[in-house]
């Protein structure tokens, strides 16, 4: 299903009529973590008058240390709707669990993310492929490209045709970054399925310098939209600070992007 071979046309995902693949470019950005009411409202108002069509937040954290930060959860989820009756902008958030999915369908996510980390759990694919909610899919941390397709493949067997792939860095042996960029994912996705290809710099990275640097470098190679994280006060987050752009940062790199994407001819 997820072959370009048998279906020649791109594939456009709407996201709460915001539309993604095949000529439109989406920007998804906000920060990595939900913290508060005020905090993630604010973002929700910076980024979408920078350009940003959908918010994202993490509710529930995905960390490498049990100690560390493990997201607002539940209650995330309704900040982030509280954030959407204000900007009236879609959500994207994270699914960690099979369990949190009626969660997930109270809250009305717009679009549900499933992580690098769970990129090959195969009960939670077949479970948002029942679902009638977009789907983001990132790339395993040490993940092929092939390995990405069938995991997409599982979400839509079930019926599921919305899904959009996720490069956000790979392991390798450079440490000077957090992960490497694969931009060659980009061509080579697209040459593999009539997926919407997006591109996560600020996991690639990890660090917020090398953003903006990036997200040119997507727009370039023909990816159809930017998961870019934002946050108020990056120096205080919760959750990948080194990474995250200040609202006024995001703004800049909008301003780059945006004459770039006329360019190469894409709808915002
Ligand atoms: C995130 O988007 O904050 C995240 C945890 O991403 P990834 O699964 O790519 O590490
Ligand atoms: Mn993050």
């Amino acid at each position: 299903k997820a072959n370009r071979k048998f279906h020649p046309d791109d594939t456009i995902v709407d996201v709460g009529g915001h539309k993604i693949g095949g000529g439109y470019f989406a920007v998804m950005s906000g920060p990595c973590s939900v913290e508060s009411k005020e905090q993630i409202t604010y973002v929700a108002q910076r980024v979408q008058a920078a350009g940003a069509s959908i918010l994202r937040g993490g509710a529930f954290k995905p960390r490498t240390s049990p100690y560390s930060f493990q997201g607002l959860r539940a209650e995330g989820l309704e900040l982030l709707q509280e954030a959407r009756k204000v900007t009236g902008q879609p959500i994207v958030t994270e699914l960690m669990n099979n369990e949190h999915i009626p969660l997930f369908l109270d809250a009305k996510v717009d679009m549900i993310q499933i992580g690098a980390r769970n990129m090959q759990n195969f009960e939670l694919l077949k479970a948002v492929g029942k679902l009638n909610v977009p789907v983001l899919l990132k790339r395993g941390l040490s993940s092929t490209l092939e390995e990405l397709v069938m995991s997409a493949e599982y979400i839509m067997a079930e019926g599921n045709p919305n899904v959009v792939l996720c490069e956000r860095g790979i392991r390798t042996f450079e440490t000077s970054m957090r992960n490497t960029l694969d931009i060659s994912a980009v061509p080579m996705l697209k040459k593999m399925t009539h997926l919407p290809v997006v591109i996560d710099p600020s996991h690639a990275a990890g660090i917020a310098f090398m953003v903006p640097a990036l997200a040119q470098a997507a727009v370039a190679v023909g990816a159809d939209g930017l998961m870019i994280e934002t946050h108020n006060d990056p120096a205080k987050a919760k959750s990948d600070g080194a990474q995250s752009l200040t609202p006024d940062q995001f703004d800049s790199l909008m301003n780059t992007i945006k004459p770039e994407l006329e360019f190469f001819g894409k709808t915002l």
